[in-house]
């Protein structure tokens, strides 16, 4: 069975920005009473090695000898990201296609036998920037993993039946995410968020295009992504490293390289948000659900945020933080989650939560006014931000205590960020400061360009008279103060100070004028 993106897939949790969980928060409160913060770096360069064929691949060999198990993981940059709107879910349904008929098992099946054979558990999951194919098997099985995995990467042969048949179970997941209230609700936030560009975002795509596929639109796929130079080969668990690479260069040396895909197919940039959106969807549920998302910070070019970002949210989602008390412990949501989901080409930045409909209009408000907050001095208290670097440590040890896992780990960091990125990762939270937070939370998220969106019923809908408008004011800039809207750039501030004014006049939440609380 192939996985399918899902709504969890979405916002990623399980790489760094890891949720909160009890016993880690336990264990991290353990660590930093016994022993200091190891850096990163250092323990993963004894469990890290990599070379690079001369066909441009990238081996990664992670040893672990704990269980008789290796995983053979192959990392391809492709994905939503590769995708124009003719392509739009295409990314996925090539996954599909992968264990499927090859010149080495060119009948249908003969792939699915071969792998059972072996006595593999294997899958496959296609995201915004990587699409990953991995299999564990028994270590001694390695040599047998490797070439099965070899031809199926290698010599495809997209049988037009098996396609068919492809295209209805990609389809049939289609249909599987529509049944869900939230699949439609998070479609349409992704298109006003991501506009023009939101097929290079949208993992399960379109049902037309699904519908249309031609092997040859398999094949262009492949011409153009699916080449050693743009692909990462990881073997993990239970191996000798040098029999790996020896292994590699046999099995892989003759895949032939290809020009960088990106440099024949550009990824065109995000066009930026340039105002405030609101969207309303009913659903037939009983809470009510909002989603306020931002661009973020890419990876690639502001990489310092990045780190920032998932201190920050770790700080705001730790149950005891200020922020978890002022929302949800004070009843006025049921529950407000912060993610920055990383991405090299804008990642989004989320803060969803629920509520009921009855404390909707006052949840919206003290979010705005508890956001507004974050940047002022002493928001966060250094304990606390020392319990979250400990915990990331941790989590991020516990992580590459499954081979399978930590293959996976890294599959999606060599995609996305460079592998360099997720060897400091922990050692650079490690370095954020409150200023830091601060420093992000303004560039990215404080009267900056958003759409909020929110999912409730049609009579919940009705009694509030919620309209899209009142929601697009929210987090509207703040009015400014006389002080400093008086000298020099009268024109702007003048524009500004007006759309605050109407913000406040209607919707009431200006939380700007309101003093901040000191700690
Ligand atoms: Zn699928």
């Amino acid at each position: 069975m192939i996985r399918r993106p899902t709504r969890a897939a979405n916002v990623a949790t399980r790489f760094p920005g890891t949720a909160w969980t009890a016993g880690a928060a336990l264990l991290a409160a353990l660590l930093l009473a016994v022993a200091p913060v190891q850096a990163q770096r250092a323990d993963l360069e004894k469990v890290i090695r990599r070379q690079v064929l001369p066909n441009g691949l990238e081996v990664v060999v992670a040893e672990n000898h704990g269980v008789p198990l290796a995983t053979v993981e192959v990392v391809v940059r492709n994905g939503a990201f590769t995708q124009t709107p003719e392509y739009a879910g295409l990314a996925h349904l090539y996954e599909h296609m992968f264990f499927k008929a090859n010149d080495r098992y060119p009948e249908p099946e003969q792939t699915i036998e071969r792998a059972s054979q072996l006595g593999a558990v294997f899958n496959a999951s296609t995201r915004e920037e990587l699409v990953n194919y991995y299999l564990t098997i028994p270590s001694d099985s390695l040599v047998g993993g490797m070439d099965f995995l070899a031809a199926a990467l290698l010599s495809p042969r997209f049988l037009p039946e098996e396609l068919a048949r492809e295209r209805e179970v990609v389809i049939g997941e289609y249909d599987q995410n529509e049944s869900s209230p939230y699949f439609r609700f998070d479609q349409e936030m992704g298109q006003r968020l991501w506009t023009t560009q939101f097929s290079r975002k949208n993992t399960i795509g379109d049902r037309d295009v699904i519908r249309a596929t031609t092997p040859a639109k398999m094949r262009a796929i492949k011409d153009l992504y699916y080449l050693p130079n743009n692909s990462l080969l990881i073997v993990a668990g239970d191996v000798d490293p040098d029999s790996v690479f020896a292994r590699a260069a046999r099995v892989f040396g003759g895949w032939k390289r290809g020009p960088d895909p990106f440099v024949a197919a550009p990824v065109p940039p995000i066009p930026p948000l340039t105002r405030n959106e609101g969207y309303i969807r009913e659903e037939d549920v009983n809470l009510v659900s909002v989603q306020i998302q931002w661009h973020g910070p890419s990876v690639r070019k502001d990489e310092q945020a990045t780190f920032a970002a998932d201190v920050f949210s770790d700080l705001l989602n730790a149950p005891a933080s200020r922020f978890q008390k002022k929302l949800v412990d004070s009843g006025l949501w049921e529950g407000v989650v912060v993610n920055y989901y990383t991405l090299n080409n804008v990642g989004p930045i989320t803060i969803s939560g629920q509520t009921s409909p009855d404390k909707l209009r006052a949840a919206l408000k003290a979010l705005d006014a508890e956001v507004r907050e974050v940047v002022k001095p002493g928001y966060f208290n250094l304990a606390e931000l020392e319990a979250a670097k400990a915990e990331r440590a941790v989590s991020s040890a516990f992580g590459r205590e499954r081979s399978s896992e930590f293959a996976q780990t890294i599959g999606f960091w060599w995609s996305v960020s460079g592998l360099d990125y997720y060897m400091k990762y922990v050692d650079e939270m490690a370095r954020q400061s409150p200023a830091q937070l601060a420093a992000y939370a303004r560039k990215y998220i404080i009267d900056k360009p958003h759409v909020t969106g929110v999912l409730l019923s049609h009579d919940a809908h009705a009694q509030l008279g919620l309209t899209e408008d009142e929601l697009a004011r929210w987090g509207a800039p703040a009015p400014l103060s006389p002080r400093s809207a008086a000298p020099a750039a009268s024109r702007r501030p003048a524009a500004g100070a007006k759309a605050g004014a109407k913000a406040g006049a209607k919707a009431g939440a200006k939380a700007g004028a309101k003093p901040g609380v000191k700690p």
